[in-house]
């Protein structure tokens, strides 16, 4: 059995709140405790609310501790096509959540004095082809637009930012940032513990129902609780609680790679500002600084669950396709973790039934998106007010032959990795 360990746990002290579920019947019920759930226990707890959250796997466990800690606001589209797609009324507001994105992670590791190392010195797109220039281009236009703090870079500048000569230029958010994600889950969990809020890892729901004005979930093992009110923050990890929601999302698996420390002098060629980036590639690569002078490094594995390091053998091909100063480096970590993406590529937010919601699939930019949606699906559930919740909610669509998805996701990675190493 290979260990998931990702590079964040290195140094760093579990000090989250572990129990049992507190057994009364709560205000609102949160089944996941990644950023989404955690974020809204902690805005719920705040609001006065009685909150009963549970996990099925021990804090830090799925995609919120195992990321790229990547905080990168906005959504895979830019403003114009968010407008055009939501209509003015509705899409105004998306675009100003999609723009904040990133702030409600540092203003909460601000407000709440987290103890979670960050640092925000933006993100950069590198583009490898013109017409991934040109997106940037395009992308740059529109945020300036609404006075984002953003930028272009050309070649030489994007050598000098990242040390490398493999893209043409890019464009700089620097809204962005990088946070070390496992120490965001266990500050998020502690503190919404010491706000009130009960927090049972190891607790998986197995079925959900409604019973009388409120909601009981059943957990593995026996036992219910009771709820008024339910918010489902499974994302990737979805399973059947909801009937369909797992089959609205392809989940893809996301490997990545930690080196040994570098020495000075490498590293001071490398990243030397510590932006994040990720590539305009179809089937992207993303990389960034992490503590203790490592480089970690990420991007799409196999569907299936990994083997063995020769899984991640095509993440190592790239560190040194990028930075040939890291040939030989030793690889100290190695880990994964399951992402959603939408057919659309759009997060999806549902209200399948009153009282029950849940946002899913962040193709990737859930640290900040999650974050930031957690409050404002507790807003919604206290005020019903639609316009509170982060996007219009949508019926639950499951993709057409969900089952064969899988087959047809494998071969498209193929694909794309072929039209990607084409234009190289
Ligand atoms: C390897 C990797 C790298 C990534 N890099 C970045 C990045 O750099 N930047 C970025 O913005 N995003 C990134 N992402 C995406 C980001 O991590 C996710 O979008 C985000 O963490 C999702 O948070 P969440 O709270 O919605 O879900 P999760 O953190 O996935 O939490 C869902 C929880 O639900 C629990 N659960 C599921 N079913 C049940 C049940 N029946 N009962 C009880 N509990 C249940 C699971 O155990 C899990 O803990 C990455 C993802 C991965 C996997």
């Amino acid at each position: 059995m290979l260990s998931n360990d990702p590079v964040w746990s290195l140094g760093l002290e579990r000090r989250a709140p572990a129990g049992s579920p507190k057994g009364t019947a709560a205000d609102l019920l949160v089944i996941g405790a990644g950023f989404m759930g955690l974020s809204a226990a902690l805005h719920a707890a705040r609001r006065s609310m009685a909150v009963q959250v549970i996990d099925s796997r021990p804090l830090g466990e799925a995609a919120s501790g195992l990321n790229g800690g990547q905080v990168i606001p906005g959504l895979k589209y830019d403003p114009e096509w968010l407008l055009a797609h939501f209509g003015d009324r509705r899409g105004t507001p998306v675009v100003e959540f999609a723009a904040h994105t990133a702030d409600a992670v540092f203003d909460l590791i601000g407000a709440e004095k987290l103890d979670v190392p960050h640092s925000r010195t933006g993100w950069i797109q590198a583009c490898h082809t013109e017409k991934a220039l040109a997106a940037a281009q395009s992308r740059h236009r529109q945020w300036s637009s609404y006075g984002a703090n953003v930028g272009l870079l050309d070649a030489a500048g994007i050598r000098d930012k990242i040390g490398t000569t493999n893209y043409l230029g890019g464009f700089i958010d620097r809204r962005a940032g990088t946070i070390n994600p496992l120490a965001f889950v266990l500050e998020l969990a502690r503190v919404a513990a010491e706000s009130g809020a009960a927090i049972a890892e190891n607790t998986r729901c197995t079925a959900l129902r409604r019973r009388n004005q409120g909601w009981e979930a059943t957990l593995a093992g026996g036992g219910t609780l009771k709820a008024r009110q339910v918010i489902l923050a499974t994302n990737a990890y979805s399973d059947g609680l909801i009937p369909g929601l797992a089959r609205t999302l392809v989940p893809l698996h996301s490997f990545q790679i930690a080196t040994a420390p570098l020495p000075d002098d490498v590293l001071a060629t490398i990243l030397p500002e510590g932006q994040a980036v990720s590539d305009s590639r179809r089937i992207l690569i993303y990389y960034r600084r992490a503590a203790g002078n490592r480089l970690i490094l990420g991007g799409r594995g196999p569907l299936r669950l990994p083997r063995g390091p020769e899984d991640w053998a095509h993440l190592e091909r790239a560190l040194v396709r990028l930075f040939p100063a890291l040939a030989g480096t030793g690889i100290e970590k190695r880990w994964f973790g399951r992402v959603a993406v939408t057919a659309d590529h759009l997060p999806h937010v549902h209200e399948p039934e009153t009282g029950l919601v849940t946002i899913a699939g962040c193709q990737g930019r859930g640290v900040g998106l999650m974050t930031a949606a957690g409050p404002r699906l507790v807003d919604y559930l206290l005020s019903g007010d639609p316009d509170a919740l982060p996007l219009p909610a949508i019926p639950i669509r499951p993709i057409p032959f969900h089952a064969f998805q899988r087959i047809g996701v494998g071969a498209m990675i193929a694909w794309y990795r072929l039209l990607d190493a084409m234009e190289q």
